[in-house]
């Protein structure tokens, strides 16, 4: 064989090599779980828990100590922010709070409250976009005008979780924001709470969250949703008489770390 003959393979494997290692999915997935019954964890399938592991994302805390995260996703405020907020304070809970530019620009106040009152403020982009729709530079400038925002308003430079809008993201998505220093955080607990104008009542949130309350559930409500708001002091007093603490993403985050010090940064 004469020796260009070889080097033409050669060289094919090499390019295919290299193109297959930057070709990352930028396959659309829409986050959805087997909901969790009678305390039994929720679960998306080894597929994700993968996916959400090699990108040190997460969505739900350890199965063996009752734990509850509590989060919520603010695009808009809608009048019920404050008396979560109250609540929150009564009871002594932590939680994250998911928000938008919008949110940043039309509530600033209660945005200083949330954090002047102890909670972490988390990323959930600018626009509120398909994060799989846009480029790879328009995903970094949705996360830093949030950041910087944030910033401005409360003084948070360490803004560190993220979740994608409509629940929408991608392995490359996923990427893009670990390499911009954010932490996916997905959900293991939510009911179609975000419609205002069919909200049902608080026991129809009250029911949802019962049912579905497991160890280590983060749970995702909207602030939008009168039912949530008039639901959650009962929920939360209900769900300490079950023996359920409440933890914030940091503690969560901290121990994660201390059970696996090669993963800190
Ligand atoms: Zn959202």
């Amino acid at each position: 064989m004469k020796s260009w003959q070889m080097i033409v393979p050669i060289v094919l494997v090499i390019f295919i090599y290299a193109a297959s290692a930057h070709a990352i999915s930028n396959q659309p997935i829409h986050w959805g779980f087997k909901k969790a019954k009678n305390e039994q964890q929720a679960d998306a399938g080894s597929e994700y828990d993968q996916l959400l592991d090699k990108y040190g994302g997460f969505y739900k805390g350890n199965s063996d100590e009752k734990i509850v995260y509590l989060t919520f996703d603010n695009g808009y405020e809608n009048g019920y922010t404050g008396k979560i907020l109250d609540i929150l304070k009564k009871e002594k809970v932590p939680a994250t709070f998911f928000v938008t530019g919008h949110y940043l620009k039309s509530a600033s106040d209660l945005t200083k409250r949330m954090a002047d009152e102890g909670h972490i403020i988390g990323n959930h982009s600018w626009s509120h976009p398909d994060m799989t729709q846009i480029s790879e530079d328009k995903i970094r400038l949705e996360l830093a005008k949030v950041k910087k925002e944030t910033e401005k308003l409360t003084g948070q430079t360490d803004m560190k979780y993220l979740r994608p809008p409509r629940g929408i993201l991608s392995e490359k998505s996923m990427k893009i924001a670990e390499e911009e220093g954010y932490v996916h955080v997905l959900w293991s607990l939510a009911f179609k709470d975000w419609l205002t104008n069919e909200q049902k009542g608080w026991r129809y949130s009250y029911d949802n969250i019962m049912a579905q309350v497991h160890p280590g559930s983060v749970m995702l409500l909207h602030t939008v949703s009168k039912d949530n708001a008039d639901a959650l002091e009962r929920v939360i007093k209900d769900l300490k008489k079950r023996g359920y603490v409440f933890k914030s993403l940091d503690e969560y985050m901290f121990k994660e770390k201390l059970k696996n010090p090669l993963l800190s940064n």
